[in-house]
């Protein structure tokens, strides 16, 4: 079977995107990363999913991003709340983590040519009011051209390196139709950028707004639980 790395967070996206590589024909193995995340569900979600979809191997590797600051995801800064779309849309979130993707996708890259599997997958979004400069298929493509110029697989010839965002034009509804058409049990995800010490999402967040409404849009009942 034809071997991939997939960058696995726990979430929804991510979650649909192993699903599709598995579809397609992959063997897979799974990356998540400890970047210093506030909560640590995100991580046990993507645990779950590993071992529920037959990840051959789930790695979870520790880089400090959370040294740095500069995002709401690892520093004490309040998460928004019950934003409309036109307000997500209006600029790049506190949510963003600085250059996260590069980093994420560079530790895939590193583990991909290890493995000889030629073939990366990440669950990166640009429809949904994302807003992230590192979901963009112009950052997609300048990527995968740079993963074939810095690696020895690459200039020997012996892989041809592939990053595959394939939810890169969905919208949150359309992944959601994919994932549950293949299969995808979305109680193991996580999606909430801010939930309670139970792990309970706040339904509020710009993440849990975008889920809810995707799930309503796609006609099918998400199976979370949200704060009252
Ligand atoms: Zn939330």
């Amino acid at each position: 079977m034809k071997k991939a790395v997939v960058l696995l967070s726990g979430g929804l996206d991510s979650t649909t995107t192993m699903a599709l590589a598995i579809d397609r024909g992959f063997d897979v193995w799974a990356l998540s990363v400890d970047y210093g995340q506030r909560h640590r569900f995100e991580l046990e979600a993507a645990a779950r999913v590993a071992q529920a979809m037959g990840a051959r191997e789930h790695i979870v590797s520790r880089v400090e991003l959370s040294r740095f600051g500069g995002s709401a995801l690892t520093d004490d800064v309040a998460v928004p709340k019950s934003r409309s779309t036109d307000e997500m849309d209006a600029e790049i979130p506190v949510t963003y983590v600085p250059a996260r993707n590069t980093v994420m996708l560079s530790l895939a890259l590193a583990w991909a040519e290890t493995l000889s599997a030629a073939d990366i997958f990440l669950g990166v979004n640009a429809v949904d009011y994302s807003g992230y400069p590192d979901c963009r298929p112009e950052y997609i493509e300048s990527f995968e051209r740079m993963a074939n110029l810095a690696t020895k697989a690459g200039v020997e010839g012996s892989l041809r390196f592939r990053i595959h965002a394939p939810l890169i034009e969905l919208t949150k509804a359309q992944i959601i139709r994919t994932g549950l058409d293949l299969g995808v049990d979305y109680s193991l995800t996580h999606t909430c950028y801010d939930p309670d010490e139970n792990g309970i999402s706040c339904g509020r967040c710009d993440a849990c707004i975008l889920r809810i409404r995707g799930f309503e849009e796609a006609g099918g009942a998400d199976p979370l639980a949200y704060q009252e």
